[in-house]
Formats: structure tokens, sequence, C-alpha cells
């Protein structure tokens, strides 16, 4: 007898890659039977004609514990997302896995150790354009090892938050991640809006370090034209036999706090952006486009305050995600209700609607397998991601033909529509857009190698 039996789903297996009508028995967190006759169970759930599959994982996120941003991604069918990245993140890997562990959480967290901002400002660094000391960067290795030892998954950079970081400094940081099979992602260095060396620098991380290089947000850095070439790019280091794999999201408006370096004047006009493309998201400004005195007040008084730049080309979102390697990714962030960017809400469902329903650009069947299976292996999370016996029982239930997102610029957290139920460790947790479970989330960490899988 099982805990719970989820009978007659569609299932969709990512690993054997087949799709059957079946029962999935569930006990102890874990699933446990999958079978094509009956199983019994104390609870029967009868999901007849909806789809079943791994719970999405979100491998570039920065929910960091925030209960709200937490809900919005488990509302999008996301049972583990991924924090930490673009070069922020906890110092302390080990107590934040540890309060997770202690109190659950609305999501599954695994989390990247943060360069950029994190660990410069704890070694002492406190201005941007300034490379590390050579005490500094000691220091700098010893913390992200104790964080690798912890379960952090990777390291991340955030390279145009911090321009200053030193070649040296980013090559030695990386190298910890080889020796640890760990990832590295990149928000790569870019400093105007056509420098494709930026991500040829990543690339050369991978190249130089032997480190495994997960490239933040595509279309966010090369969705303005550059998407062929930054896929040629790309598809040469595979070629070479590097690790280079990357994450991309449903939207080309990015979003970050206006403070950054690279909303320095000369980078805003190297990049040729106008004040009135660039939109705060937050605060009592929220909605209103810049304008010069409204940018130097921000800037000086208010500069955690949330902006998008509305740049990009849609087209470039869709050929992103049609790579063998590309992974859909929500960059979500913390925000008060009613305020911030649609791709906190939306981003799951808007990629299955966009890519399998409405365009045909990916199978049902591949699109399961980048949003579960491919980071999964890529972060080395061996029990997540897929569909079989003694695998965690991170599920997601939905329809593809009511699949919808409902969030956008202006109503950024509204809820999507079509995701039926949402499973954490074999806990129901989002019953038809209801929180039935906010605690059913654990700590994701890493702790095996990752190299029992290779691809
Ligand atoms: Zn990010």
């Amino acid at each position: 007898m099982f805990d719970l039996v989820l009978a007659n789903g569609i299932l969709i297996d990512p690993e054997k890659l087949i799709r059957f009508t079946g029962h999935i028995g569930i006990s102890g967190g874990k699933i446990t039977a999958i079978s094509k006759t009956e199983l019994p169970g104390v609870r029967q759930l009868d999901i007849t004609g909806k789809i079943v599959c791994p719970g999405f994982i979100d491998i570039h996120g920065h929910v960091e514990l925030d209960a709200y941003c937490g809900e919005l991604s488990l509302r999008q069918g996301i049972t583990t997302t991924v924090g930490g990245n673009c070069g922020f993140s906890p110092l302390d890997i080990n107590g934040f896995f540890a309060k997770q562990e202690k109190d659950g959480f609305i999501v599954n967290q695994a989390e990247l150790i943060g360069h950029s901002f994190s660990l410069r400002d704890k070694v002492g660094i406190k201005d941007p354009m300034q490379p590390a000391t050579t005490e500094q960067l000691a220091k700098m290795e010893y913390l992200v090892e104790e964080a690798f030892e912890a379960g952090a998954c990777g390291l991340s950079l955030g390279l145009a938050y911090a321009p200053g970081s030193s070649d040296e400094e980013v090559s030695r940081l990386s190298r910890l991640a080889a020796r640890y099979g760990r990832i590295v992602a990149v928000d790569t260095r870019m400093a105007t809006g056509i420098d494709m060396y930026s991500l040829v620098e990543a690339v050369n991380i991978a190249r130089h370090t032997g480190a495994r290089v997960q490239i933040s947000h595509l279309v966010y850095q090369y969705g303005t034209g550059m998407m062929e070439e930054a896929l040629a790019v790309i598809n040469r280091a595979r070629a070479d036999g590097l690790d280079v794999r990357f994450d991309s999201g449903m939207y080309t408006q990015w979003a970050t706090h206006i403070g950054a370096a690279l909303f320095q004047e000369d980078y805003i006009r190297d990049n040729g952006w106008d004040l009135q493309d660039i939109v705060a998201i937050t605060g009592p400004y929220n909605g209103q486009r810049l304008t010069p005195a409204l940018y130097h007040e921000l800037r000086t008084q208010a500069p955690h305050t949330a902006v998008v730049v509305l740049t990009g080309i849609e087209e470039e979102i869709y050929l992103a995600l049609t790579h063998s390697f590309a992974m859909p990714s929500t960059d979500t962030g913390a925000y008060a209700p009613g305020e911030g960017h649609p791709q906190i809400a939306g981003s799951f469902p808007r990629y299955f609607k966009k890519m399998v329903a409405e365009r045909y650009e990916l199978t049902l069947m591949e699109a399961v397998r980048k949003a579960t299976l491919l980071p999964a292996e890529t972060l080395g999370l061996h029990t997540k991601g897929r569909l079989r016996e003694d695998m965690d029982a991170d599920l997601v239930v939905f329809d593809i033909k009511t699949l919808i997102d409902k969030a956008d610029f202006g109503l950024p957290d509204v809820p999507p529509e079509g995701i039926e139920y949402v499973f954490l460790n074999g806990r129901l947790a989002l019953d038809h857009g209801v929180i039935r479970d906010a605690k059913a989330g654990q700590a994701a960490r890493c702790i095996k190698p990752v190299y029992d899988y290779q691809i």
C-alpha cells in the first residue's frame, strides 16, 4: 500500500524518452513504483488525461528563502530553484541549507556561492572596478571550498557587476569548481550591447580551468540580434570538448537594480540605451520610464530600485531555447506583491505554451527534458528531474491544452492557469492554485560528484 497514488496520468519520462498512461506510487517522499497497472494507495488522486512529469528545476533564480518569491515559483510548477546566481548569494551556505532543513520551505532550494557581490564584499572589496589582492583572493578560495563542502552546486560570477575582477581571480576560483566537479555559472561581462567577446571570455573559463560553464540567461545577454553568433560560439566550444551549457528566459527585457555598475553613464552611452527605455519596476516610481532627473535621483538616493531595460528581439528567445543544452530559467527575485518582472510568475508556463503548444519549436518530451533532467544532470542533483523509482517525489501535473501564463508588465505576479497539482518530496504543495503545504521543500545540497553521468 502506497502513501499516495497518482492514477491514470500521462507519464513523461525524460530519461527513457517514453510517454505512456500509467500510475505512480509514492511512499516516504520518494517515487516507489511506476506501473501500467493499477496500484493501491492510502490516498488516490485520479489525474486522467493530465500530464505528469518531474517538477521543473529553475537553474537560474534568486529566491533566497523569500516566501512570496518561492510561492510564485511553486505556482509555475517549479519544485527546485537554484539560488545564488549572478554573483550574489548567502555566504554561510551550510547555515542557509540548515535553516531550510529545520523549517522546510515552499520549494526545494539548491544554491551557488556568489563571487561578484558576496565573496568580494566579504573579503573587503568595496569598489566593483578593483581587482582582488593576493590575500583577498586566498580568503575567497577558502570560502568557496567551505561552500562546496556544504553542498553549494557551483560558483556564480556576475562579471558585469564587478568589471574590475581580474582574470586570476576568475580562473583560480573556477579551478576550484573544476576540482569539485561543480558548475561555474557566468553572468557575462558585457561591456556593450554588441560584445561577443564577453561570451568568448566565459567559454575560455572552461577552456583554461577545466570547469563546467553554465552561461546565465543567454537571451538577456545576446538577444539583441547576436543570438546566432552566440550559439555558434557555444557550439564551437562544445565541439572542442568543453562542457558549456546555458539557461535562457522567456522575455527579452531584463531586470536589475539601478545602482549596478552597468548603469554608469558611460555604460548606458556605450550600450546605446535611451533612458526612457529603462523603466522602474519597484518603489514609488513603479512603472515610470527614467528621465535624466529620475535617473540621477534613483542612482544616488535609491540604488536598490529595480528597473527593466526594454531591449531585445523576441524571436531570439525561441532560437536560444531550441538548443539541446539550453534550459529554461526565470531569473526570478524577491519583490513586494504587485512589483517586479513577469518572469517571477510566468516563465515556465510561458515556456511550455510558446515552445510546445503555440510554435512547435520543441516536442513536449524535449521541453520536459530541458526543464527537468538536463538541469538536474548539470547540477549533479542525482535524485531529481527523473521519473523513476527511488527518485524524490517532486512532480508536476498539468494540462498542456490549458496551460497559460497570465503575468505581464504592470501585473507581474498574476499566477498562471493550467498547473493542476505540484508535489514536493511526496507532499501535495499546490492543488489547483491553492497552497496546501508551504513547508514541503527541502535543501538540495550537491554532495556527490556530478561525473557519474557525462553526456
Ligand atoms: Zn540572475
